[in-house]
């Protein structure tokens, strides 16, 4: 016979200015099953918690139901308050009279009746609850962290650096990112490389720290602590272990005049190339798509001015799986296509650039050598517009975020510019200037004030040739909506950041979830931040939402130490709240016909096939079996089985009809 104790907190005036805590104590004594029934003002403080703990001793309670708030504030307060009087925490719940009454009623006296409902509903379940244990499973502490921006090295370094092992995989041949395509950064003005590539160094040369570049993970299995990634390693078509990166083999291809990723598409590459002058690594890689020798079965001259003998045109993808208790997913953003805005003339007018084509003009390393001049004609462009908010903030397209970093870039490119074109001058179409970091307002203002820069407020509604200059129309909305004609040299727009493509399908095959601008999507937006809804799988940078660097960099630091606290332990305790499918005795009997319709439904992967077979080896039926590790207790495989063969610990069906009936009964 159970013997549940009642507890039914006043929360100071929070739940007793409305609802009348004495009474429902007194009406939950008379029910079946309860043996002590009390009501008390905080029932969270420690003499409310004793109150627990002793009447578990002295009345040999069975079960515990507190009235109070949400079990999302005190259910873990309560059940170790039980746990320390030596009963099972899982034989105490929660009844919630607070949010779902106190606060959302007046004084009356339905109000308590309400309240009382509230909880014969959760007695009723309490009664049929069952002593549960927590899963233990083991951690392999090792990371595989997913992008070679400076997202994933920061994370990989301080994962790194805490004395634990990392898997860093990035789809292109050089890590790096988008950093690396930087002139400067904001507010500073620091050259970009020079504070990124020590850390790309130091990512190469670090010992616990593996490094896969041009590979991409494939799929991932198992559950926080235990997961195995299937990695492709594509043919570099190079041994990298002769190859010394000297640079002969790019030299002799003739293929010379492929655009570069790197520059944007403003400078070229041959079909063996590495990607930029500081990658890491150093070393080349073929564009099979672009080599000749590879569509036509001739060339190789690469080959034959190798002096290590490096090249390797049979070699194969390498296709590896790793196990991994940890993984940060740092793949970074992309900016928008071209034709998205062709009221622009963006790939209409060769001197209509996007903002990361503009970085690389600027840069020492780009396609000019940092000289300012006009992809056209190479001429030196004394008036150049800067367009904000090219496609975001626009809802009519789909894009009605803001992308956070182009406000501060533009100011940053104006005044690039302005610094390297003295006599030029930079106009910046905006329509607002969102400058909230540290530092950014006041890098907006030298702009504007010492720098000269002139930012016209109104959006630009068409871009055009005429007589060799592009034309700029817009409206000055301070000057009420007065028509502004810019004719200019150049026009650079400040593109949106979109997700990466592939985000869907990287997504898709890690089972984190994803927003519909295919950006991925973090476990709470404050409280959550960096952690997804799959356990174990982390966010940092871009890959989340557009970010600027010292953004990144601080998420990027945040996932690591989510890392090193998950690798701080030998063994990780789960609720024990996951579906099982039922087996009785004799040992091979399940209700389970194998239909699997609970696979197709979860959410999670968690259900898996398990043949049932006899001593002997004859295969008696294959039934679904829960991984407790993988399931996150949703209940969704529960709905789906048509022959109830899976329940869900502490939400079994008995539990919930139990508290229906109750609801329900005279
Ligand atoms: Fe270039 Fe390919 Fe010829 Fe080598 S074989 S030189 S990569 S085109
Ligand atoms: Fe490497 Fe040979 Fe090319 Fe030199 S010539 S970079 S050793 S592959
Ligand atoms: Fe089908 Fe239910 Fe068995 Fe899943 S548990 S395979 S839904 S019978
Ligand atoms: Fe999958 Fe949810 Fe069922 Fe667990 S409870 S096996 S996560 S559907």
């Amino acid at each position: 016979m159970a013997r549940i104790g009642v507890f039914v907190c006043h929360c100071g005036e929070n739940i007793a200015a409305t609802v009348d805590c004495e009474k429902v104590a007194k009406a939950c004594a008379q029910l079946p099953g309860v043996a002590y029934s009390i009501d008390y003002k905080y029932m969270c403080s420690d003499p409310g918690q004793n109150l627990i703990r002793e009447a578990i001793k002295e009345k040999n309670l069975t079960g515990v139901v507190v009235a109070a708030c949400s079990p999302r504030m005190h259910e873990p307060t309560f059940r170790r308050a039980c746990a320390e009087a030596g009963l099972n925490p899982y034989l105490c719940e929660m009844a919630n009279i607070r949010e779902h009454c106190s606060w959302v009623h007046p004084k009356s006296e339905e109000t308590t009746l309400k309240a009382i409902d509230i909880v014969k509903t959760i007695i009723a379940k309490v009664r049929k609850n069952q002593p549960l244990y927590p899963i233990k499973v083991p951690v392999t502490k090792t990371a595989l962290v997913i992008g070679g921006g400076i997202a994933g090295i920061q994370a990989a370094l301080d994962i790194a650096n805490a004395g634990h092992r990392v898997i860093l995989v990035e789809k292109e041949p050089s890590i790096g990112g988008h950093m690396a395509q930087l002139s400067e950064t904001f507010p500073t003005l620091d050259c970009s490389q020079c504070i990124l590539t020590p850390r790309m160094v130091e990512v190469a040369q670090h010992p616990s720290i593996t490094l896969y570049t041009y590979a991409e993970v494939e799929s991932l299995t198992g559950f926080i602590g235990n997961f195995v990634a299937r990695i492709r390693k594509k043919a570099k078509s190079i041994d990298e272990k002769l190859c010394t990166g000297c640079g002969e083999c790019v030299n002799a291809c003739p293929i010379k005049k492929i655009p570069s990723e790197f520059n944007m598409g403003l400078g070229t590459r041959p079909a063996i190339y590495i990607p930029f002058p500081q990658a890491v690594p150093n070393k080349p890689v073929i564009d099979r798509s672009r080599c000749t020798y590879f569509r036509t079965g001739k060339c190789r001259f690469c080959e034959s001015k190798c002096p290590t003998k490096a090249i390797r045109f049979d070699q194969n993808d390498e296709v590896i799986n790793v196990q991994v208790g940890a993984v940060v997913v740092a793949t970074g953003f992309t900016v928008l296509e071209s034709t998205f805005f062709p009221e622009y003339g963006y790939g209409q007018y060769k001197d209509v650039v996007t903002g990361l084509q503009f970085e690389r003009i600027l840069s020492a390393s780009g396609p000019t050598l940092g000289e300012v001049r006009r992809p056209s004609d190479g001429a030196i462009p004394k008036k150049v517009v800067f367009i904000t908010c090219a496609g975001s903030r626009d809802p009519a397209k789909g894009i009605e975020y803001c992308s956070k970093i182009c406000c501060m870039y533009t100011a940053k490119h104006a005044m690039l510019y302005k610094h390297k074109v003295h006599d030029g001058q930079a106009y910046v179409f905006y329509m607002d200037i969102r400058a909230t970091g540290k530092g950014y307002d006041e890098f907006v203002r030298r702009a504007i004030e010492e720098d000269h820069v002139k930012y016209i407020r109104g959006r630009v509604s068409r871009v055009y040739e005429r007589n060799g200059k592009i034309v700029v129309c817009g409206a000055d909305t301070l000057l009420g909506a007065e028509p502004v004609e810019i004719e200019a040299d150049m026009v650079v727009l400040a593109t949106a950041g979109v997700a990466n493509p592939g985000a869907e399908e990287l997504a898709q095959a890690l089972h984190i979830s994803y927003d519909r601008h295919r950006f991925f999507t973090e476990a709470h937006p404050k409280l959550r931040p960096v952690e997804t809804n799959t356990a174990g799988i982390f966010l940092a940078g871009a890959c989340q939402s557009p970010k600027d660097i010292p953004e990144s960099v601080g998420q990027a630091s945040a996932t690591a130490s989510k890392v090193v606290a998950l690798f701080s332990r030998d063994e990780l305790t789960r609720e024990p709240i996951v579906a099982v499918v039922n087996r009785c005795a004799p040992p091979l009997y399940s209700t389970c016909v194998g239909c699997f319709m609970c696979q197709t439904a979860c959410p999670y992967s968690a259900i898996e096939r398990e043949e049932l077979r006899t001593r002997d080896g004859t295969l008696v039926k294959t039934v679904a079996r829960v991984n407790p590790g993988l399931c996150q207790g949703c209940g969704t495989c529960v709905a789906f089985c048509r022959s109830k063969s899976i329940d869900l610990q502490g939400y079994s069906n008995e539990q919930m009809y139990a508290e229906v009936v109750e609801l329900f009964a005279e």
